[in-house]
């Protein structure tokens, strides 16, 4: 590891300053509340941290096999495997690594159910409400195949699992939006809340976020766990590291096309690929009223971090910072989900496959830190 106080750009800079008090509003909540607070590694997994976001936090979710061995390697506490579908060969390592196992699907269920018996098990329920803005982040979207919803099918099952899980917020900062969508749940499945042991409400609350009723929300969730006698777990990715990083870059060109475009060491497909997919703009600090496009190095046309109003007119060589890089950013380098990178396999011209490249689990730690 290296210890200066300037590094060559592009990096991340991760800020445990900051994390930290992501961290005491995550404890308070916890303490009022009674929930367990566990980080969704799908958003954030860059281990080195692990260390302070663990003193509060008390466990990781995941959504893959790399991501249960990530959080049982590198996060004490409780490691909760969930995943959209889990396969034969991948099932005795995910058991052997959790603490809980959550199925997707009563197929998922009633295929590993043998396998899993004596483990603590639980169920996805889809409860075809959310709070997300864009379909293709939207659990509850028209043929989700994210949970079961059926309340009759689900207490079929019931005697099999000790939880659920729901995960239909999404950024929501919106405390009587939260609120009113759990009245929903429990209208639908309160009698099924009563016959399980844990309740995981997911991520997606922005309940870190300046402003959000931290009391209105603890004292909700609290009746609803005093309702159902249940623990109830919250699963924050974002909001655990909301405002926390941010992409250290440097300007290598500016050039004019009816605009200042300032060309920089980086590029929003390889460093921040969800403002190409949700096609969102950068956050920088807006300065001045001199308007500056920010452009990518990558030659895709449209690999541009936005327009921002600077000071000045930027000179080669300029710093910029561009903020909140931690949640879904660093992740989206490779590795989303944890799910594992196909092989490279050639097929020779004498009709031989020959496997060039493959990658291991090894591979995807040393995706977030090697110290
Ligand atoms: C994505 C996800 C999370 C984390 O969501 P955030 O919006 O980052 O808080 C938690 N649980 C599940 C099941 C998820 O899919």
């Amino acid at each position: 590891m290296q210890n200066q106080s300037d590094f060559p750009t592009p990096y991340y800079l991760i800020d445990e300053t900051k994390l930290a008090r992501n961290m005491a509003l995550i404890d308070q909540v916890q303490r009022e509340s009674g929930a367990k607070c566990l980080l969704a590694l799908k958003c954030f997994a860059t281990w080195p941290v692990f260390e302070l976001m663990s003193q509060t936090m008390a466990g990781t979710t995941s959504s893959s096999l790399y991501e249960v061995k990530l959080g049982r390697d590198k996060f004490p506490g409780e490691t909760h495997a969930y995943s959209v579908a889990w396969s034969e060969q991948e099932m005795a390592e995910v058991l052997a690594n959790s603490d809980k196992i959550i199925f997707n699907s009563l197929s998922q269920l009633a295929r590993f159910e043998q396998q899993s018996r004596g483990h603590n098990r639980g169920l996805r329920v889809n409860p075809k409400v959310s709070s997300s803005s864009f379909s293709l982040a939207d659990p509850a979207r028209p043929f989700s195949r994210l949970g079961e919803s059926d309340p009759d099918k689900i207490a079929a099952v019931i005697h099999q699992i000790s939880g659920f899980m729901f995960h239909n917020n999404c950024e929501n900062g919106d405390f009587p939006l939260f609120s009113q969508m759990l009245a929903h749940i429990e209208q639908t499945y309160g009698e099924l809340l009563h016959q399980v042991e844990w309740v995981s409400l997911g991520g997606g609350i922005h309940f870190t976020g300046e402003g959000y009723p931290i009391a209105d929300f603890c004292a909700r969730l609290k009746q609803f766990a005093d309702t159902y006698g249940v623990q109830v777990y919250l699963e924050p990715g974002e909001a655990a590291i909301t405002n926390t990083a941010s992409l250290e870059v440097s300007v290598l060109d500016v050039v004019e096309n009816d605009k200042t475009l300032a060309i920089v060491d980086s590029s929003i497909e390889a460093h921040m690929l969800d403002l190409l997919i949700y096609r969102l703009d950068a956050k920088l600090p807006a300065t001045g009223s001199v308007p500056v496009m920010v452009c990518g190095k990558s030659c895709l046309a449209g690999d541009i971090f936005g327009e921002f109003q600077f000071a000045e007119k930027p000179n080669v060589g300029d710093r910029l910072s561009i903020q909140d890089v931690a949640g879904y950013t660093m992740v989206k380098k490779n590795w989303f989900n944890g799910v594992s990178m196909p092989a490279i396999v050639v097929q020779r011209l004498n009709g031989k496959r020959e496997r060039v490249q493959a990658f291991n689990y090894q591979d995807y730690l040393a995706g977030f830190g090697n110290q």
